[in-house]
């Protein structure tokens, strides 16, 4: 896009963070005509092996960035969105994906790798500028003035722009120097994460479906990877052993075996599938939504802004929203505290909300009994109601007030 006659054509935009969020916002900024520079902390870019669903609101974004194509030939588009009782398997509700969900919202929902999408967005965006992303540069804070911004590291260098975006995450350094300490409080949830090759599984096994079995005390998320060639379990159980928030954290197999035991015999077989050396345990934490993100030059994006629990699997996707509504309004005024302003007024209400829902489907998916969990299913419909506010989000497109 030509940047010559647009009032902040020449602004230089420091991006604090190469996870999702950081690299969709680079790649959205950079299309939008900006000149970006991404400083990320770890010494070479990588992501872990696990899945993430990406919904048709995140997805008009990879379309925009020209992913389409790649996400769909890496990815599985499920046929559906099933929840299961955690013994029989018994459906107690589903509601279409595939067809029916490009039908309704005009892009597809894909299952994919992380590691995937995360190549996608940091080839797209190294596309736009290949000099784009500065390894091992630990950003420690950042001072502003009427003229610019600075960005410090921990090496004892800087790097000078005009505006400051902050996608560094659960834990980031940028939302404390602009929020405050932001209090984390263990959800008394722990996430197992496995991955499991095909071929280690009885064929017919699940079918290619978003399947969430809903159990007392837990749950457990099934769905397939890589076009049907690796499966992905995320056990979610309740435990007071918290541990750390990381995605590196390994717990011994037999705590995992335990955790599901007089679970669905397909549970059984994929924890017996999986390698006992690679069963990996994330600790759950709540933050509550902040809603001050922004100061006359800085901003934050993703996690750093509204940190999520992953029961509506929307952490991501909400990342790839708010790089894509930056650009939008970074393009649509002429001050920067003006923009990030209108930025941040569009984003918190929406954000908010995932947040609050996802909480509230901890509950939902940890009843105490087969009864309750029919009770409270004959009384919603999961996908009418996602559909309606969730999945139906452009943030291409929503108009910005
Ligand atoms: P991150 O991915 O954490 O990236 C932050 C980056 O900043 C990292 O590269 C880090 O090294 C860097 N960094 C941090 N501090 C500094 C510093 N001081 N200086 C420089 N660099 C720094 N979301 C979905 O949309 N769909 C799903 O299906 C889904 N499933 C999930 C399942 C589980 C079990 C969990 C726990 C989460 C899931 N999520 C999902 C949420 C999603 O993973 C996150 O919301 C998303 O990765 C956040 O991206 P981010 O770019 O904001 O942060």
């Amino acid at each position: 896009m030509s940047g010559a006659h647009w009032p902040m054509a020449d602004k230089k935009i420091l991006i604090v963070g190469a996870g999702l969020g950081g690299l969709a916002a680079a790649a959205c900024l950079l299309k939008a005509g900006f000149d970006v520079e991404v400083y990320e902390q770890a010494p070479m870019l990588a992501e872990v092996g696990a899945g993430i669903q990406m919904s048709a609101n995140p997805m008009h974004v990879l379309r925009h960035l020209g992913l389409e194509d790649d996400v769909l030939r890496l990815g599985v588009q499920p046929g559906a969105y099933v929840f299961r009782l955690h013994d029989t398997g018994e459906v107690i509700q589903d509601f279409p994906l595939a067809a029916e969900h490009q039908r309704q919202h005009g892009a597809p929902y894909v299952q994919l790798h992380r590691a995937d999408l995360h190549e996608l967005l940091a080839t797209a965006a190294s596309k736009l500028k290949p000099d784009l992303i500065r390894l091992n540069q630990r950003a420690t804070g950042f001072t502003e003035t009427d003229d610019g911004v600075t960005l410090h590291f921990a090496d004892g260098s800087s790097a000078e722009g005009d505006i400051l975006v902050g996608a560094d995450g659960l834990k980031s350094t940028i939302a404390r120097q602009i929020v405050g300490e932001i209090p984390a409080s263990y959800t008394g949830d722990g996430a197992w994460r496995i991955t499991v090759p095909i071929e280690r599984l009885p064929k017919p096994f699940l079918p290619q479906v978003m399947s969430v079995f809903m159990g007392p005390g837990g749950h457990a998320v099934c769905y397939y990877l890589r076009g049907g060639a690796l499966l992905n379990f995320v056990g979610i159980i309740e435990t007071e052993l918290a541990s750390e928030e990381s995605w590196t954290q390994k717990f011994p197999w037999d705590m995992l075996k335990k955790d599901y035991e007089g679970w669905h015999p397909a549970i059984q077989t994929i924890i017996d599938a999986a390698d006992h050396d690679q069963c990996y345990r994330w600790s759950l934490h709540n933050r509550p939504p902040v809603r001050n993100w922004s100061t006359k030059r800085a901003t934050i994006l993703g996690d750093a802004a509204h940190a999520t629990l992953p029961y509506l699997a929307q952490g991501a996707a909400m990342a790839i929203e708010d790089g894509a509504v930056l650009a939008r309004a970074l393009r649509q005024k002429d001050d920067i505290a003006e923009a990030l302003d209108l930025y941040q007024r569009n984003r918190v209400d929406r954000t908010a909300r995932i947040v609050e829902t996802s909480t509230q489907n901890r509950r939902l998916f940890h009843l105490p009994s087969e009864a309750a969990i029919r009770a409270e299913f004959s009384k919603r419909n999961e996908g009418e109601s996602r559909n309606r506010w969730l999945y139906s989000y452009n943030p291409l497109t929503v108009e910005l007030t």
